[in-house]
């Protein structure tokens, strides 16, 4: 049982924040790819995000390194052709463990939303805007279909795909949840507060990364609009009962970077900039292999 309780102050998280602060230690950590390769008694993480289904538009290689991390928006509205897509492409990617998360754009894969949208599915209703999704350039009868496909997780066969899930690796406890508050009426998206809490209250005590597609509040969720859109019951989630090493996610795309409260390491790894732009590099870090487990 978690006995972590949601926040006065929990719809409002730039008023949360500016209570919360007063009590936190907040550094700025530099996120320079390591010089060196990792040694045999390390695993190196590669951690991107937001790549919205502009993969083949990115300008540099990808780091090499053990385990490759998603930390979800790998497309514009989670079309068929999208996910096949992108499986192709993480399939080309050197390392040997790829872990992957919806993201709120991930619209297939969140059984929620597919069955309010088959429900309300009508020419004036505003889920057939989101399903237009301009950018992506697809009829509605595209969009229908993108909905449609059943177990479309099925066609993720290059990687291991976490929702409310975990695994683990060399020892390596890791934990993958795709949940964000809700913005805009997309996938995955719940209401601030207790329904957001209740699906961190299903994340274990002794995960040692954890992946969620939204921010924490007051770490990589700074909007351009200067409010912060980060979950306040998700930071108090993982600072009280989870407190993994490291806590890797994206969404808001202008909190590009890492950040620390001096015990966990918050990454935010958008690829993709405000503009949609996949400029960001990949972020790169280290785990050291824990007593009783090697590299094979
Ligand atoms: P996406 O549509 O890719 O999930 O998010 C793209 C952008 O939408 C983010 O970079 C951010 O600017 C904005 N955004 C996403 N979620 C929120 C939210 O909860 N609140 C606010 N204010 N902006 C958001
Ligand atoms: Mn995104
Ligand atoms: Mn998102």
């Amino acid at each position: 049982m978690s006995n972590i309780l949601v926040h006065p102050l929990s719809d409002n998280p730039t008023a949360a924040w500016k209570e919360i602060c007063k009590t936190q230690k907040l550094f700025k950590v530099n996120v320079k790819l390591p010089a060196k390769p990792p040694n045999d008694n390390q695993i190196r993480f590669v951690c991107m995000s937001d790549t919205h289904s502009l993969v083949h538009n990115i300008k540099y290689d990808i780091p090499d390194g053990d385990v490759f991390i998603h930390a979800g928006d790998f497309s514009r509205c989670g079309h068929i052709d999208e996910v096949k897509e992108f499986n192709k492409w993480i399939g080309t990617l050197p390392h040997k463990h790829k872990i992957v998360i919806s993201g709120n754009h991930e619209l297939s894969f969140d059984p929620k939303f597919i069955d309010v949208f088959k429900k309300k599915f009508e020419p004036s209703s505003r889920h057939r805007e989101i399903f237009h999704c301009p950018s992506y350039g697809k009829g509605e009868d595209d969009i229908k279909e993108a909905v449609h496909t059943e177990n479309i997780r099925h066609y993720l066969t290059n990687c291991t795909y976490l929702e409310d899930a975990g695994l683990e690796l060399y020892g390596i406890k890791i934990y993958g949840t795709p949940w964000q508050p809700s913005f805009g009426n997309w996938g995955f998206n719940l209401e601030r507060g207790s329904e957001c809490l209740q699906k961190w209250n299903l994340i274990p005590e002794n995960t040692d990364i954890l992946i969620t597609h939204t921010p924490p509040v007051g770490h990589g969720d700074l909007v351009c609009s200067g409010i912060r859109a980060g979950c306040v019951e998700l930071l108090t989630t993982v600072q009280e009962r989870v407190k993994p090493k490291y806590h890797i996610f994206g969404h808001i795309h202008e909190g590009y970077g890492v950040s620390s409260d001096g015990k966990i390491i918050y990454i935010n790894a958008s690829t993709c900039d405000i503009n949609y732009m996949p400029n960001n590099l990949p972020i790169v870090f280290d785990y050291p292999i824990p007593e009783g487990f090697s590299k094979n």
